[in-house]
């Protein structure tokens, strides 16, 4: 049984909501009482989300390494659920594995571009909003690859180390003004991200986590909400961990 938080009158984005574990956070937030804008590239899934959603949710697509889509989105975002006071960034890509001096330079790119380009300008786009309300929670969804540095995924582990510097410095700058800004970490959990990574860099992941399984959509969901609420007051610019054992700092 999950805690219900009381979110009657908040609105939330969820950047990369349409699958994993955006869409997990959309259904707490939404029983939960809050209105819930999903933003993601994959148009097919935003509109399956849409048509079983159990309740009615806005969505919106976007490319979240474009300035324009992402403006554009809060703008339409606002006008269906009235604001922007929390943001979690989910949206992401693993991207292949090779070996950093063999990793083909376009896939690179492309890691950095939505992992970390991708959450700093959602940040760009509803930061602003959050200061005017002087309220605002935001979730960045880095990984456990951002502490540790995985082998045969350089780009993603890069990415994710500058989510977790991004979330430092933002959480400092808007310390004072009721928002706060928190990442976590998770380790691996089975979700469509799977099928970008190879069954070897799967297994590894697997071995070092000390609980022993992957973690769940659910689990994670979890933590997304409880950093979300206003309850969590005290914390900003903070690492969470969420990786079942693996990292002990
Ligand atoms: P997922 O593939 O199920 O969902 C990611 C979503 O992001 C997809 O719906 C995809 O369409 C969307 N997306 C990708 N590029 C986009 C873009 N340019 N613009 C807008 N949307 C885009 O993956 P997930 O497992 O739910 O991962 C969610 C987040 O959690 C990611 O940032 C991922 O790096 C992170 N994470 C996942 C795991 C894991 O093992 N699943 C572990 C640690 C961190």
């Amino acid at each position: 049984m999950s805690i219900t938080y009381d979110y009657k009158g908040r609105s939330v984005v969820i950047t990369g909501g349409a699958k994993g574990i955006g869409l997990a956070a959309a259904k707490r937030f939404h029983s939960s009482g809050a209105n819930v804008s999903l933003w993601d590239m994959d148009e097919g899934r935003l509109n399956e989300v849409k048509d079983n959603f159990s309740g009615k949710i806005d969505t919106q697509v976007v490319d979240v390494t474009k300035w324009d889509s992402v403006n554009a989105a809060a703008e339409n975002s606002f006008k269906s659920i009235g604001g922007a006071d929390i943001l979690v960034n989910s949206a992401g890509i693993a991207g292949p594995n090779f070996k950093t001096w063999e990793y083909p330079i376009e896939e690179w790119m492309k890691v950095v571009d939505i992992d970390l380009n991708g959450t700093f300008l959602c940040c760009r786009a509803l930061v602003p909003f959050m200061r005017e309300n002087k309220y605002g929670r935001i979730v960045n969804i880095a990984s456990i690859a951002g502490k540790e540095g995985n082998p045969n995924a350089a780009p993603y582990s890069a990415a994710k180390a500058g989510v977790i510097g991004l979330t430092k410095s933002l959480g400092k700058e808007l310390a004072d003004m009721n928002i706060t800004v928190n990442c976590i970490t998770p380790a691996a959990v089975r979700t469509e991200i799977f099928d970008q990574i190879s069954q070897e860099h799967i297994d590894f992941m697997l071995s070092k986590i000390p609980i022993g399984r992957f973690g769940t959509v659910d689990e994670i969901a979890n933590l997304i909400t409880w950093l979300s609420s206003e309850e969590c007051s005290f914390s900003t610019g903070g690492v969470f961990d969420i990786s079942g054992g693996r990292a002990t700092y």
